[in-house]
């Protein structure tokens, strides 16, 4: 194996630290630092941290301009929130330092779209610095975007695309529960849409903007819908019961116009255990043109495993890309770490 790329796992909660023990796998990519802010991990060796069973002497810290240090790190993972403008202090940090970083916020995946301001900011000193920013996830930044662009490879005309990606929230936490709406009464649950406090999914905006732009569709305007999926049976996981006629979670939908012409539909169920009135989860992708192209994956592609799995694939390409702020469009397809070769494709 030629030299390995070094990395720096930002945010250690289920994502990072997923990615860390993916990282400590790839025979071509090395941990050499860590941070998280959260004062149980900080002064601890990342291998105690990760629950590996063995010290890796690489020790947590909350002190980032410690351990930001380009001589010693090729890139940063950054696995810490969902927003752009929050990670942007950050995000500064990485960069000033002359490090190439990949974000998983939904935000990042196209800046551009919501962040047009920061997008630029970040696009300038990347280039500055002569570093590459990467947003990506598996949503956005795989299933709903990326996916559906290159399913459309061999088509002559696309009229109009219908992706929808269902799935099953009962693994997630205190936190995905609130911003879902689950468990709350369908009248609470307008509400919050109504105060921002119900989000349901956030990438929308970057995911059509994404498509649109790679295939020329032309979107002007997208507009989102967040209905609750009431429950018609009990439903439950270890941070929430759902009684019949509560909200088991949030039918999101993004769709984008041109002129006055739906062109992209994204539609996004996420609810807990969708099994229990029969629903399967799945990904699936209608492309309506020459050819017409009808996608199902079942089950869904696991959304933590493969959000891990696309951030760490991506490090070859993001290390090897011209400098600036990228989106997954603008770089070479993602592939699992399998070989020498992987890590060492020209671009
Ligand atoms: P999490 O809450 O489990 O972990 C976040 C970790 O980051 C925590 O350990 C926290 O202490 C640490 N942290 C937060 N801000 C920090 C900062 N400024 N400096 C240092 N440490 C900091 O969250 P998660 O499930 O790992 O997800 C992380 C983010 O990624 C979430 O916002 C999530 O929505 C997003 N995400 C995106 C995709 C996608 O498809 N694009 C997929 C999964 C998760």
């Amino acid at each position: 194996m030629k030299k390995t790329i070094r990395v720096l796992q930002w945010g250690l909660g289920a994502m990072g630290s997923g990615m860390a023990r993916l990282t400590l796998e790839k025979p071509g990519l090395e941990i050499v630092a860590a941070i998280d802010s959260f004062p149980e991990y900080v002064g601890k060796d990342l291998g105690q941290v990760l629950g590996v069973g063995k010290d890796l002497g690489v020790i947590v810290t909350d002190q980032p301009e410690t351990v930001l240090d380009r001589d010693k790190v090729d890139i940063v993972i950054i696995a810490t929130t969902s927003w752009v403008a929050h990670q942007m202090p950050d995000l500064r940090k990485i960069i000033n330092a002359g490090i190439n970083v990949i974000s998983i916020a939904e935000e990042m995946s196209d800046a551009e779209a919501q962040n047009p301001e920061l997008a630029q900011e970040l696009d300038q000193l990347a280039k500055q610095q002569g570093v590459t920013v990467l947003g990506t996830g598996v949503n956005p930044g795989y299933v709903l975007d990326l996916l559906v662009i290159a399913l459309t490879g061999g088509c002559h005309s696309v009229d109009r695309i219908e992706a929808s990606r269902v799935n099953d929230l009962s693994p997630y936490g205190p936190t995905v529960m609130e911003t879902q709406g689950v468990g709350t009464t369908p009248e609470v649950f307008r509400q919050g849409v109504a105060d921002g406090t119900i989000v349901g999914h956030v990438g929308f905006p970057e995911s059509i903007r994404m498509i649109s732009e790679a295939l020329g569709l032309g979107v002007d305007r997208i507009e989102e819908h967040r209905e609750p999926i009431v429950s018609n049976v009990f439903r439950e996981t270890p941070h929430v019961k759902v009684e019949p006629g509560m909200v088991a979670g949030c039918a999101h939908t993004g769709i984008g116009y041109r002129g006055d012409k739906e062109v992209i539909r994204l539609i996004h169920p996420q609810q807990i255990h969708p099994q229990l009135e029969d629903q399967d989860t799945g990904d699936y992708i209608h492309i309506y043109g020459v050819p017409e192209i009808d996608m199902a994956i079942k089950p869904e592609i696991a959304g933590g495993i493969a959000t891990m799995g696309i951030a760490v694939n991506m490090v070859p390409h993001v290390v090897a890309a011209s400098p600036g702020l990228k989106r997954m469009i603008d770089l070479p397809i993602p592939a699992a770490l399998m070989g020498e070769s992987a890590y060492h494709r020209r671009i």
